[in-house]
């Protein structure tokens, strides 16, 4: 069944699963990090609301807050410390709140995060099948922890509960044995693990008649999934997938350099209704710095992936991670990696200043690089990517380019104007006179006419 849709209105929520029964408590779930977080947290919200839980609209209308946290960078655990001392308030004024860490620092911190007597339940990536039976004990006064990680679990009969209108995100596999030195990941969430492609592609199909309009497969390492009992790839669940939803656009983050084949990109590019856009994190431009980090490629190697990518799909979008003051990372490292960027010319980045984590193995290599150098070396990086990408989407806007948009909604400054996304992941915002009579999740032509850096405006053609 589609979702009725309603013509100028927001996003429609997604059909849910619906509860055994209601017990009136209700839950809020705080999510932090990356897109498998915010999967997890549907996946948990899904576990909790088959118990009869059901989702708060906000943490002051919540018997239950869970802040679902991300290890990654040590600033990303500072936001949940902080987050965590302002609850404390909240649960002076109200005792009987329940207050959970989940995920990936509460697989790294354990027991130290039951310390603080703020939290009562911490529940690792891979225990979230226990949730429901540990706020129940929390409920009842008493503190739990759940942290021990699997090696075949992958929630993939959980119902998902999810909140967005039309796109939705499957993760396809859990955990990463890639073992990159700088990278807690291996650790927080254990080694590598797929799901079945047949229950990825019903999941597809069930999202399709529930009315949404784009899916995401998700994993630390998409392109090093496999089915190992069926003896499929990513490429065969890629294809599996565009030929069960034929209209339905097919995304897929993020991939390694070292796993992207020529059978993937042949793959992507035989299918239209797969994206043509790919995350490829090169982390740096330096050979020695690749092989300190474990990359288990070289640069030359992966502007090779590049140029096939390019030939296969010449629209096609890159965008990447870049990691700046590596451990022994020198000036001529730095220039490299410049080096990378104006030479693939990606569309956009996600750009960070190196922060040790503990047990990784770079923790042992030392933090060598000192903060002033490390920050400046970022924002070198910063303002060559905004510029790279200011030329990029200007150059579309002067040759009025007209792209395929997903429409989303309203943008957040004029109601006016609405927004979606190109096929190349990139935010279009475009007028609306109100004649028109397309909806939220419609496919829509847009001549872009203006840019910046990060966005691009049009008219509906
Ligand atoms: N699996 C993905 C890959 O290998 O490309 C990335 C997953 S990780 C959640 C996202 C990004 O965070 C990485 O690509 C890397 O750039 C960054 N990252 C991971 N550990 C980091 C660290 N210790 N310091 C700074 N950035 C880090
Ligand atoms: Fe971390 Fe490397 Fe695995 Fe990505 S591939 S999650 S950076 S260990």
């Amino acid at each position: 069944m589609h979702l009725d849709l309603p013509i100028l209105d927001q996003a429609a929520p997604s059909v849910a699963a619906q509860p055994v029964a209601e017990n009136g408590k209700k839950v809020y779930v705080e999510t932090y990090g990356c897109q498998m977080n915010v999967n997890d947290s549907e996946i948990v919200l899904g576990v909790l609301n088959a118990e009869g839980y059901i989702p708060a609209d906000g943490p002051d209308d919540a018997d239950v807050i869970l802040l679902n946290t991300c290890a990654i960078r040590d600033n990303a655990e500072r936001k949940i410390h902080e987050r965590l001392s302002h609850l404390k308030h909240t649960k002076k004024s109200n005792s009987d709140l329940v207050v959970g860490v989940l995920g990936c620092m509460a697989e790294r911190l354990r027991t130290k995060l039951l310390d603080t007597q703020l939290v009562d339940l911490v529940v690792g990536p891979d225990e979230y099948r226990r949730v429901p039976e540990l706020v129940a004990e929390a409920m009842g006064g008493d503190r739990g922890i759940a942290v021990k990680l699997s090696r075949v679990e992958t929630y993939d009969d959980i119902v998902p509960l999810r909140t967005e209108g039309i796109s939705a995100w499957i993760s396809i596999m859990r955990g990463c044995d890639k073992f990159c030195t700088f990278c807690v990941v291996p650790f927080t969430r254990g080694r590598e693990r797929s799901r079945p492609l047949t229950s990825v592609v019903d999941e597809a199909k069930q999202l399709w008649d529930q009315g949404f309009k784009e899916i995401t497969l998700l994993g630390q390492n998409v392109n090093s999934y496999r089915d190992d009992v069926a003896g499929y790839d990513f490429a065969d669940l890629l294809a599996s997938t565009a030929r069960a939803v034929p209209n339905m656009r097919i995304r897929y983050t993020t991939s390694h350099p070292q796993d992207m084949s020529d059978k993937l990109i042949d793959t992507m590019a035989e299918w239209d209704n797969i994206c043509k856009y790919i995350h490829l994190p090169v982390q740096s431009g330096s050979n020695r710095i690749l092989e300190l980090m474990n990359r288990t490629y070289t640069v030359e190697h992966y502007l090779g992936r590049i140029r096939r990518i390019k030939q296969a799909m010449p629209t096609c979008a890159m965008s990447t991670d870049i990691i700046a003051g590596f451990c022994t990372e020198t000036e001529d490292d730095h220039q490299r990696t410049l080096d990378v960027m104006r030479e693939v010319r990606y569309e956009g980045a996600y750009m960070f200043a190196y922060s040790p984590r503990e047990n990784t193995k770079a923790w042992k290599m030392g933090d060598d690089v000192p903060d002033d150098v490390k920050n400046r070396r970022l924002n070198e990086i910063i303002a060559l990517q905004n510029s790279i990408s200011r030329e990029i989407n200007l150059a579309e806007a002067q040759s009025g380019i007209i792209h395929p948009v997903l429409v989303e909604g309203p943008s957040k400054r004029n109601d006016a104007e609405w927004k979606g996304r190109t096929d190349t992941n990139k935010t279009v915002i475009f007028t609306h006179d109100g004649t028109r009579g397309y909806i939220v999740g419609d496919t829509v032509q847009v001549k872009i006419d203006r840019a910046n850096s990060a966005t691009l405006f049009g008219e509906l053609v």
